[in-house]
């Protein structure tokens, strides 16, 4: 149990957060789970206002009980960074992105040689409707 518990208006907290009787605290996992955000994604936005002493675990449970979590689990892991080879030569490497910035759709070109690395902006399309 943390340190320094107090009461306002009927409610017990810790630490700023509310300290969770049992006969809600699973009304406050479905709430907290809502969204299916995963393990630690659920644990970070607890703690945030909530505290019981087994939160954690509950949370941990809820989630590997849940199909949707589940079925999703692997499309909520990030991508590895996978970093690039420096060129040995001139504009040996050149690179395309796209990316979108205040609704306007960027085409990015990377040109690389040993002493410079440049990032040429071109817009693609017109701004989105
Ligand atoms: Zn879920």
């Amino acid at each position: 149990m943390r340190d320094g518990l107090y009461e306002a208006e009927g409610i017990v907290f810790t630490d700023d957060c509310i300290v969770v009787p049992v006969s809600l605290r699973q009304y406050m996992l479905d709430l907290i789970h809502e969204s299916h955000l995963g393990i630690e994604n659920s644990k970070t936005r607890a703690r945030e206002l909530l505290y019981w002493s087994r939160m954690n675990l509950d949370i941990e449970e809820t989630v590997a009980n849940c199909d949707i979590c589940n079925m999703y689990q692997r499309a909520h892991q990030r991508e590895p960074m996978i970093p690039h080879e420096i060129p040995a030569e001139r504009f040996l490497k050149t690179g395309l992105d796209i990316m979108s910035l205040h609704n306007k759709d960027i085409l990015l070109l990377l040109v690389t040689s040993p002493n410079i690395q440049k990032c040429y902006l071109c817009r693609t399309r017109q701004p989105r409707p």
